[in-house]
């Protein structure tokens, strides 16, 4: 339904495709964001957009999806400026990568096997190349916080409003529907609200005594001094995933999701960016610049909450891990079920409700 008023809280990448997802649809869309627009995860991502090893088939195939979706929207969307660089895989073991290249080939996934040879063909700069390895050309990247605001500024030319710096303090019900937000300067209306708050969606949820199993952990990276090109693609090995962003830096984590920082960052990312020029030839002379750490959202089972609770009506919850790689589908699928009702099948295994905790 066209001109529906759609509140969206949050303007990481969620958010934001949400919102140019909504306003192309033509709703009339608020986006409301706490600080600055760009979200904390996100800018603090590692920004891999991917369907790669560890999940089950209905889920690589959201994954995929999304992958196509990314490259709709870029062609849309001026400034997303998506790289699709390929991935150079060896962070398993020899036979576990083999029968996750037999897996995913079968389910379509674009995946050749390379020797050392090949390896250092596609990337000439490994330290220590592997015997085997899994190239996926199709797997790509972008800059995430540049990504969410070309989002966000593309809904802005469409006709949303963006509120910067407002808080959304509690979620204002009435009669058992969720009809507008809390801010500092009173309560703003709206015929649906999208929670798109990443790891603080559980304590506004928490407003309307909704609970649920949501975590945060954290992710360190390392930011090197941006340098000429060293690397091409994102690089997976089992010490360290490393990528070269657009403008020249290197960043890397233990893994994509980066390093646990315990209780001592600036440790964690001396001895990680160390492991950087230990694997990548030229990084030696490049020195690390700045490490982040940010807060990923993750539902208690590892999968996305994407819809409606069942017993509040005006409400829509979005909160995932993977969200880089996920976000143009989940802005997509969003719009279709808030404004038509339709519901795509390849969300239909994420209710948010089954991540409810007993009262
Ligand atoms: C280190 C690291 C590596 C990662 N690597 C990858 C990867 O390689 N590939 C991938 O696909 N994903 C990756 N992720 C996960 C991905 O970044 C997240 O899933 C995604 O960024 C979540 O986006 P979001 O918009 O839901 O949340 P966020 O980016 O956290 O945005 C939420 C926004 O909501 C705002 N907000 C919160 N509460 C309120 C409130 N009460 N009122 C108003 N605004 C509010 C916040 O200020 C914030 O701006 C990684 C994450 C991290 C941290």
């Amino acid at each position: 339904m066209a001109g529906k008023r759609v509140i969206v809280v949050g303007a990481g990448i969620i958010g934001a495709s949400i919102a140019w997802h909504l306003a192309k649809a033509g709703a009339e869309v608020t986006v409301i964001e706490a600080g600055q627009p760009g979200g904390v995860a996100t800018r603090n991502s590692w920004a891999w957009i991917n369907a790669s090893w560890g999940n089950p088939e209905i889920y690589f195939r959201l994954r995929t999806r999304s992958m196509a979706e990314w490259r709709r929207i870029d062609r849309e969307v001026p400034g997303l400026e998506v790289s699709w660089c390929g991935g150079l895989t060896w962070d398993l073991p020899p036979d576990q990568l083999e029968a996750y290249a037999v897996e995913h080939s079968a389910w379509g996934y674009g995946i050749k096997r390379v020797d050392r040879a090949g390896a250092l063909r596609i990337e000439p700069n490994i330290k220590q190349p592997p015997d085997f390895a899994l190239h996926v050309p199709e797997e790509g990247k972008v800059e995430p916080l540049a990504a969410a605001l070309a989002l966000l500024a593309g809904a802005e030319a469409l006709g949303a409003t963006v509120l910067r710096g407002s808080p959304v303090k509690w979620l204002e019900e009435k009669h058992g529907r969720v009809v507008g937000v809390c801010l500092n300067d009173g309560v703003l209306h709206a015929d649906e609200v999208v929670i798109a708050a990443g790891a603080e969606a559980g304590s506004l949820l928490g407003s309307i005594g909704l609970s649920y199993d949501i975590g945060a952990p954290a992710g360190l990276l390392v930011h090197s001094k941006p340098a000429g090109e060293i690397l091409h693609t994102l690089l997976q090995t089992p010490e360290v995933h490393v990528r070269q962003t657009s403008e020249g830096r290197l960043v890397a984590g233990a893994d994509f999701a980066g390093t646990d920082p315990a209780d001592d960052p600036r440790g964690a990312a001396t001895a990680l960016y160390q492991k950087v020029q230990d694997m990548v030839v030229g990084a030696e002379q490049v020195e690390l610049d700045f490490h982040t750490v940010g807060f990923r959202p993750t539902p208690g089972d590892g999968f996305p909450m994407i819809g409606r609770p069942q017993d509040r009506e005006g409400l829509y919850i979005t909160v995932m891990h993977s969200g880089i790689t996920l976000a143009p589908a989940v802005g997509l699928f969003a719009t279709a079920e808030l404004l038509d009702g339709k519901r795509d099948p390849l969300i239909a295994a994420y209710p948010p409700d089954r991540l409810l905790k007993a009262k």
